[in-house]
Order: C-alpha cells, then sequence, then structure tokens
C-alpha cells in the first residue's frame, strides 16, 4: 500500500526530528498515525528515534495486537490507543521527554500562562496528566479526563504527547510546547514573564473565527502571521464553547496570578 509506505517514512522522518532537536534521549519517545478505524502505525520498543528505518514501524490494531512487522511495538502504546479511542479526529500522536516542558510537568506547573500570542492561539493551555506507572493502565487513563479539550498534556515526572490532524501538526504541537517551556522558564529567570492580560488573551481567542475557523476550536489555531503561518495547519475540532473559552481565559488568568503569588 502506497500511503502505508509515505506514513512510514514520515515517522522516520519526524523521528530523525525529534531526536536531532534533542526532545528524546536515546530509544526514548514515540510516535504513530491513524490509518484507519481500527489500524494504527507505531514506532517500535528499543529503537533509537533518531535511526528508524520504514521496516521498523509496525502495523497495530486497535486493541495493541501487532498485525505487520518484526519488532515490538513502544510499550507506551496504550496512551496513543486512548486517544485515538476517544478522538476519531486525531491522526497522529507524538510523545517525547522535551527537557524544558518535562522540567514543568516534574515541577507540576502546567503550561497554562498566557506569555505569548502563539502560544495562546496556537497551542492552548497544557494541563499535567498526573502520575501513572509507564505502560499501565494509569496512563491512559489519567490523560483521558484532557484529551477532549486540549492538543496535547504534560505527563506528570515523564514527559509531554500531543496529537493532531496528521503528523506534521502534532509534531509541530510538540515543538512549540517546547519551545513556549523554554522561554517560560527563561523569562522567569530575568524575573520578567508578565502575562497578556485577560483582554489579550481574549481578542486572541476571537481572532481565530476570523481565520476562517468555524464552529468551535481549542485555544489553538493558525496565525495569519508569526513563525507557524506556513507550516501549520488549523487546529482539530472540538467541543469548546464560547462559555468554556471564557471559562479558560478567566481560568488561565487565575493560575498565571496563583503561580505568580507562589514564585516570587
Ligand atoms: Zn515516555
Amino acid at each position: 500500500m502506497i500511503s502505508e509506505i509515505k506514513y512510514k517514512k514520515q515517522i522516520c522522518e519526524i523521528g530523525k526530528r525529534i531526536y536531532e532537536k534533542g526532545l528524546v534521549a536515546a530509544n526514548d519517545g514515540n510516535i504513530s498515525i491513524r490509518l484507519g478505524d481500527n489500524e494504527f502505525l507505531i514506532t517500535p520498543t528499543g529503537v533509537s528515534k533518531g535511526f528508524m528505518t520504514p521496516e521498523m514501524i509496525l502495523k497495530i490494531d486497535g486493541q495493541g495486537n501487532v498485525l505487520d512487522g518484526d519488532y515490538r511495538p513502544t510499550s507506551e502504546m496504550k496512551m496513543h490507543l486512548l486517544v485515538y479511542q476517544e478522538r476519531r479526529d486525531v491522526q497522529a500522536i507524538v510523545h517525547v521527554h522535551p527537557p524544558y516542558a518535562t522540567a514543568f510537568a516534574i515541577a507540576g506547573i502546567p503550561l497554562d500562562q498566557a506569555i505569548m500570542p502563539e502560544a495562546v492561539v496556537y497551542v492552548g493551555t497544557i494541563p499535567i496528566a498526573e502520575y501513572g506507572t509507564p505502560s499501565t493502565e494509569e496512563v491512559p487513563n489519567a490523560v483521558k479526563k484532557f484529551v477532549h479539550h486540549h492538543q496535547g498534556v504534560l505527563l506528570e515526572n515523564h514527559g509531554a504527547l500531543t496529537w493532531g490532524k496528521d503528523l506534521e501538526h502534532a509534531y509541530y504541537l510538540m515543538e512549540s510546547l517546547e519551545f513556549t517551556a523554554k522561554i517560560n522558564w527563561i523569562s522567569k529567570q530575568l524575573n520578567g514573564d508578565r502575562d497578556l492580560s485577560k483582554k489579550h488573551v481574549q481578542t486572541l481567542v476571537k481572532m481565530k473565527s476570523k481565520m476562517g475557523i468555524e464552529g468551535n476550536t481549542p485555544l489553538g489555531a493558525d496565525t495569519s502571521e508569526g513563525i507557524h503561518a506556513k507550516k501549520i495547519t488549523p487546529p482539530l475540532e472540538s467541543s469548546l464553547s464560547e462559555n468554556d473559552l471564557n471559562m479558560i481565559v478567566d481560568r488561565v488568568t487565575k493560575n498565571v496570578l496563583d503561580e505568580f503569588k507562589k514564585l516570587f
């Protein structure tokens, strides 16, 4: 199947990028793509994601049975399958251990501080899913409550997970998430992580509808200018209403103030 080979190559290409960008070390991380209702491509365990070849990629079903491939699938596949199960619109998932975002996950600080327009509009708030023992049902269970209203989560004391409408989208969300965490950290060293005002955040949220994205979307969208303009596709549709958005804006503002009080 031509598209299957194409997707396997794309997984290898993204694997190279996550490895070279230092989002993972050694054999860490995993990537998957939805092929159909009950068929998925997923990366193997015990292999560096920077040096994969297409024949290493496995085909599995929704229960995690291997349909095709000689390697063993990642032990973290349950959290991938949970996201696909809960979100029929999700086509690809990236899981890595990005240093800055993971440090936030370890410190117990969610990425919900409205400090940069791109982060507010494109990535949205990234909550922390409570710690689960790797490879057990605890991990998907912890992710489950966030999967419908976010584009990714931090995994407590572990790493980060993003999902998207295609693999490039999921990858760019991860890149932006880590970038936001990094800037957030650096600005804290300068004692200067001043948040955007509630009014500014609301303006950004409203911009999304003007960008031709109909219906309800998460706190994330393509901007017509800026660093993501050319490569990023619009976010997935989700069930956020105007009320939900206002609630999130209120919560972001409150969290910013709370975190600020804690830190200084
Ligand atoms: Zn992991």
